[in-house]
Order: structure tokens, then C-alpha cells, then sequence
């Protein structure tokens, strides 16, 4: 039984069978369709899974509608309802939906392409990739168990520690590593499942299903934003691309001269961020330029910009690529094979897949939280812990949700929410770029972090790339084009435009107190990201790139040839703009959420941490930032993490 009546879900095969047809060609490659693929079933599956209870009412209706004649006829002229139209005309009424002035038609067409399309070239085995040399991830290399072993749950369960930490993400991981160096006893809880080195295969579908949040598929509430986040153990380090920067001096005197976080222009903050570079052995001497980054380097030293050589977390690097999918070869230093395991080794316990559902207090006080434990069958169990202290690092999505949940009230907790929006220009070139090879992220242009004079504008830098992201994210016209674009993805070098937001969004709760994310890019932050759009293509052409791709729905592309050329082309690109659902956008860095404040005015929790309104109920990951930190953030929510650490031990006692 699945949330779609059998019309609806007839007509969801169409719109598959449409987005991706069979083709009648020779070649066999071209040959692959949704129907021959078994993306239906996958796509229905997914949908059940991963999108919302208002997500699913507005599908039903997007489905319900282009099958009503009228409602055909009156926006595209024909008359008649999807499922009986030729192909060519159901991909003229999915243009129409695509490209309507309606966000909300937008809106339902983008939703259903995308996840579509990324099941298609994402799912294993499959007939698309030989077309573009894909030759699949570097599959397990282990078999190894790694050396945590996470407390087994099988019944109703109540448990007393020290201190309670909710998350080990790159937050909840220090925080675990450092109070129990310091004798706590400590309980980790993380809602994700324990995957280690001898899991991580690096198939794109079933990774995302099993180490992202919301299986990879989370959007913000309107849908115009992928969000991307980790939830396994280890959180966001575990399947992150490893760039680790310092949080620049003047975001630190930022939170401190304009929101009281006392003390984070100190040396004392450095000596953390020192520790914790220590720790995760930061270096560039592996950074080494796969063709994409190369290309960023080329293209921004032809133009006279400097460019930066990025450190990374890591030992040993493979140079495999598929680092968003969990380090194979056990050489990401994440808080997995770092902190979490040193806590570990210290007599720390682990539990997985566990969901705090609510933070007690009593009189003022933290006294634990109540816990969903899922055991290996499957079953759930409720889990009690008894606790003096409960950090929460449950990510910057899922921490206010908590807090809300429990009770707390402190108008900072959901607001400010940044997520560093990030849209993409791409460049193909003659010779091949294997996006998917190499180390992902490892050279960064600076040049415009700051275009209001406040420290807000833009970086570029490069993404992790593999054929299902990337099919969601080109450009669908036809069935035949986007089949004929996805067969030069092996020749694509795309730029990401990380955009610091000055302005927020919000996390909110629904009925079953589960995190919503309402963000819109404003229109100042929209200025930066096109500014960043329209040089990111200038770099692609001075780095050689022939032709170039925008990241518009509108398929706007051009053959370079010539400066003139170009400068029409950025005109065009401009002129389109950035409105919700008609381009791509992403964020995998989520912000400030329950923002650290020097009083409860401007915060949600204190400068060491705690919140306003409970004692012992403390704060540490990238929520508490006071804004967006406009690096790459791992680092930055570490330092401060390891900061708000000894802190809470001085509190603690
Ligand atoms: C694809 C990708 C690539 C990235 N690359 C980089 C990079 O190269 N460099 C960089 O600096 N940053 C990078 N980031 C961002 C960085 O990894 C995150 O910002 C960081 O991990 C966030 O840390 P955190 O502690 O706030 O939350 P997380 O690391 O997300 O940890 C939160 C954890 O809490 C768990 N949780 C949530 N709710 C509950 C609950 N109720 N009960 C129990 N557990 C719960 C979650 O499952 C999760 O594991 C990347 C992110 C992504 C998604």
C-alpha cells in the first residue's frame, strides 16, 4: 500500500517513462529506459520514504491535474489527459510544468525529475555508465571491523551516566573525546546506523539511503534546495569531502563584537582549533589536483586570482573519489577513527540508531532523555538515560527540533537557520575530467569573500560528482537530450558557488515534531551567488572549457567561441535569474539554528554553551554558530566544539 492510488501511480510511471524513455537507437547504451531499469518501483518506494505528508498532498494533486484535459489544454494546448499523449507531448506538458511562471508548478515537476533521474544513474548495476566511463565505486577494501562496538539494545532499556551527548557528528565526536579524557562517563547516542571502513562500498543509491539524512533526498520545505547532511555515526564526518579550514578572523570577531560569544577571538579558541587540526593530522601535502580542480586552478591563475591549496583531514589518501560515501580504505580521519574512538577506548558507550525524541528536565535542571532504539530485527525500544549533563549535537537541523520538542522556548532556537547555498557552473572540455576521480575538493578561489564590505559574498571550489547527482542536477528538456547531455558527463568539470548567507531561514516543527526547513534565498545573497555563477564561467572558459552549461532548468548552454561570445552568454544567464525551483541549488553545510549569544536576546544558548534555560543542557555543534561561518564548516564547529568542551567541564566540575 503506498500513498498513491493505482490511477496516480500510473500516471508517476508515465512521467518516469517520460523523463527517461526507451530510445530506438543501435547503440545499446541509449537503449536503457526507466521501465527497463525498474525505476518505477524504486521511485514509488522512495517517495514513501522520503518526502512528507505535505510533499506527497501536493504530488497527488501535481499527478491528479495533468491528467484532467482541461487543465492540459489551457496551460499547453493539449487537450487531452498525460497518459494518453504521445511521448513528444508529455515531454511539451513537463517543459510547460518545468518552466512555469508558477512556483508551485515548478516546484512539483523538479521534485519528481530529480529523483527520478537520480535513482536511474545512481542504481547498481546499471546500462547508462559505460557510456561515460564510469566504471563504478572502488567497492569495499576490508574486511576489517572497525574497533567501536556500540551497546547492544534489546528491550526497554534505562541507563544513568555522567553526561548524555545526542549526535557524533563533528560536534558530538570532540565533545565525546574530550570529557571523557577528562574521566567523565560518557554515552554517545546517534539516531544513524555504526558503518565503518569494511562497509563503506561506495554505491551512490544505497550509501545515501544508509549514511544521509532522509536517504540523501532532504529539501528544504519548498523543494527548491537539496539539503545535504550525514547521519550515521560519525555524522556529517563521516561522509564528508574533508576540507578543513580555519573559521576566518573576521567572522570570529564578527560573533564576538556583534552577538557576545566571549572569548572566540582568544588564543585559547586557536590552541582548539590547533588540537583539533592535531588530531585529524590536517595537511595539504595530500592535496593533490584531480582534472576538476586542476582546471579551477588553471583557470583562476589565467585571470590573475590567487588560488588556495585546501587542507584535508586524511592519511594515506587513495585518491579514490568517493569519500562522500565513507572512506573505504580508513583514511578520512573522521570523528569515527578520531575522537569518537579514543572516547570509546576510554569506556565511553555507543548507541546506534537511536532517536532522542525529548530532552527532561526537572525544576530548571537536565535530568536525560528519552530515546527510540531500533535493534538489529528492527524492533524499537524505549531507552531511558539518567544523565547530570546532556550535550545536544544533533546537527543544526535536528538540534532545535529537539529542543522544541522538549519544551525549551527561547525564540533563537529554529531561527537564523544558514545553509551556505550553493549553485553550480559547469564547463565540458576535449579532454576527459572523471569528476568522480581523485580528491574531490582541493583548490578554492578567494578572491570574493567579501562584496558589501561586511565579509559577506562568495568562494569557489569544486564538488564530489557521481552519474546519479549529477543526472538530477543537469538540465531535462527532452528524454533524448538529457540521454544525449548525460553521455559527456566523463568530459564535465563543474564549480560550486559557496555562497555566505547573511540572511537566514528558519527550522520548524510539524505535528510529529519533526524538523521542517524553511529557507529563500534573499535577494542580497542571491546578488552574491550570481556574481559567483557569472565569474565561476569566466574561470571555466580561461581554463579551456568549450562549451558551458548553467545550472538553469532552462538548458542554457554555450559553445565557447570568442570573449564576445561568453559575455552575451553570462548576460542571458543573468537575465534568468535565480527563482526558487528553476535552477539548481544546494546546501550540505546547515548553521546557526540555536545560535550562541552573550544574552538570551540574541541567543539561544550561552557563550560556554549552555542553553538559557536549562541547567546542564548544553549545546555543541554547528547550530550554536552566530552566522554562517563562510568556510567550509567542520573544522570551525571542532575548534569550537573542543572550546565549549573544557568549558562545560569547568561547569561540570
Ligand atoms: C556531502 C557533504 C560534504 C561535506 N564536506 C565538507 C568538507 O569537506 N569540509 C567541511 O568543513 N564540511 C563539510 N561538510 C559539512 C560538515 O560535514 C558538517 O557541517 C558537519 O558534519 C556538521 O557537524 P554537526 O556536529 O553540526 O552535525 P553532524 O555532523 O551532522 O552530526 C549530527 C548527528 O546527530 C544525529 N542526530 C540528529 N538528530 C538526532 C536525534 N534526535 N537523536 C540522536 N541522534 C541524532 C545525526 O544522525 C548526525 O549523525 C560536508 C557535508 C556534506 C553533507
Amino acid at each position: 500500500m503506498t500513498f498513491l492510488t493505482e490511477r496516480e501511480e500510473k500516471t508517476l510511471i508515465k512521467i518516469a517513462d517520460t523523463l527517461l524513455p526507451e530510445l530506438p537507437t543501435a547503440d545499446a547504451h541509449l537503449m536503457a529506459g526507466a521501465l527497463s531499469m525498474d525505476v518505477p518501483e524504486l521511485l514509488v518506494e522512495s517517495l514513501e520514504t522520503v518526502t512528507s505528508s505535505q510533499q506527497q498532498r501536493s504530488l497527488k494533486l501535481f499527478l491528479r491535474l495533468i491528467e484532467i484535459p482541461l487543465v492540459n489544454g489551457i496551460t499547453a494546448q493539449r487537450w487531452r489527459s498525460f497518459s494518453a499523449m504521445s511521448l513528444p507531448d508529455r515531454a511539451h506538458i513537463l517543459r510547460i510544468w518545468s518552466d512555469s511562471p508558477l512556483e508551485l508548478m515548478r516546484r512539483a515537476f523538479q521534485g519528481v525529475k530529480r529523483i527520478t533521474l537520480f535513482l536511474a544513474y545512481s542504481k547498481s548495476p546499471n546500462p547508462t555508465w559505460g557510456r561515460f566511463d564510469f566504471n563504478g565505486p572502488p567497492g569495499a577494501q576490508t574486511s576489517e571491523p572497525g574497533v567501536i562496538r556500540p551497546m547492544p539494545i534489546s528491550g526497554p532499556t534505562t541507563l544513568q551516566t555522567g553526561v548524555l551527548i545526542v549526535g557524533s557528528g563533528a560536534g558530538g565526536g570532540v565533545i565525546a573525546g574530550e570529557l571523557s579524557a577528562a574521566g567523565y562517563e560518557v554515552i554517545v547516542i546517534e539516531k544513524g546506523a555504526h558503518h565503518d571502513d569494511m562497509d563503506f562500498h561506495g554505491q551512490e543509491l544505497e550509501s545515501n539511503r544508509d549514511l544521509f539524512e532522509n536517504s540523501g533526498a532532504l529539501t528544504t520545505a519548498d523543494v527548491s534546495m537539496a539539503v545535504l547532511a550525514g547521519s550515521t555515526l560519525g555524522g556529517g564526518t563521516t561522509i564528508n569531502w574533508m576540507t578543513s579550514l580555519r573559521p576566518p578572523d573576521f567572522v570570529l570577531e564578527e560573533w564576538e563584537r556583534d552577538f557576545g560569544f566571549s572569548g572566540v577571538t582568544s588564543a585559547e579558541y586557536q590552541r582548539s582549533l590547533d588540537a583539533v587540526c592535531e588530531r585529524l593530522n590536517v595537511n595539504s601535502a595530500e592535496s593533490v589536483a584531480n582534472p576538476q580542480n586542476s582546471a579551477l586552478e588553471r583557470g583562476c591563475k589565467a585571470l590573475g586570482y590567487d588560488v588556495s591549496v585546501l587542507p584535508r583531514n586524511v592519511k594515506g589518501c587513495e585518491e579514490c573519489g568517493f569519500c562522500n560515501f565513507g572512506c573505504p580504505f580508513g583514511s578520512k580521519q573522521s570523528t569515527l577513527k578520531t575522537y569518537l574512538q579514543d572516547a570509546y577506548e576510554r569506556g565511553a558507550r555507543i548507541i546506534v540508531r537511536g532517536h532522542v525524541d525529548r530532552v527532561i528536565h526537572q525544576g530548571g535542571t537536565v535530568t536525560g532523555a528519552l530515546a527510540s532504539v531500533e535493534d538489529a530485527d528492527g524492533h524499537q525500544h524505549e531507552v531511558t538515560i539518567r544523565a547530570k549533563a546532556v550535550i545536544v549535537s544533533a546537527g543544526s537541523i535536528h538540534t532545535p527540533a529537539l529542543l522544541m520538542r522538549s519544551g525549551l522556548q527561547n525564540r533563537n532556537i529554529g531561527e537564523n537557520l544558514h545553509l551556505h547555498p550553493v549553485t553550480t557552473a559547469t564547463g565540458e572540455y576535449t579532454d576527459p575530467i572523471l569528476p568522480w576521480q581523485g580528491a574531490p575538493q582541493s583548490r578554492m578561489l578567494n578572491q570574493y569573500i567579501d562584496l558589501d564590505g561586511r565579509g559577506y559574498g562568495y568562494r569557489i571550489e569544486t564538488p564530489a560528482a557521481q552519474p546519479g547527482i549529477i543526472a538530477a542536477t543537469l538540465p531535462w528538456r527532452s528524454g533524448e537530450q538529457h540521454h544525449e547531455l548525460m553521455g559527456y558527463i566523463h568530459h564535465f568539470a563543474s564549480f560550486i558557488v559557496l555562497t555566505r548567507d547573511f540572511h537566514g531561514g528558519r527550522v520548524r516543527i510539524d505535528k510529529d515534531g519533526k524538523p521542517v526547513l524553511h529557507y529563500q534565498l534573499h535577494p542580497q545573497d542571491a546578488h552574491h551567488m550570481m556574481h559567483g555563477l557569472l565569474e565561476a564561467f569566466r574561470i571555466q572558459v580561461a581554463a579551456g572549457a568549450r562549451i558551458l552549461y548553467s545550472p538553469h532548468a532552462k538548458y542554457l548552454t554555450h559553445q565557447v567561441n570568442g570573449q564576445r561570445g561568453v559575455e552575451k552568454f553570462l548576460a542571458t544567464v543573468e537575465r534568468e535569474g535565480l527563482r526558487p525551483n528553476a535552477y539548481a541549488l544546494f546546501s550540505a553545510h546547515q548553521m546557526s539554528s540555536c545560535r550562541i549569544g552573550g544574552d538570551v536576546r540574541r541567543g539561544a544558548v550561552k557563550p560556554d554553551g549552555e542553553t538559557y534555560e536549562i541547567n546542564n543542557l548544553f549545546v555543541a555543534d554547528a547550530s550554536v554558530f552566530p552566522t554562517a561561518s563562510g568556510v567550509n564548516p567542520m573544522l570551525t564547529i571542532m575548534g569550537t566544539a573542543h572550546f565549549l568542551a573544557q568549558q562545560i567541564k569547568a561547569k561540570l566540575g
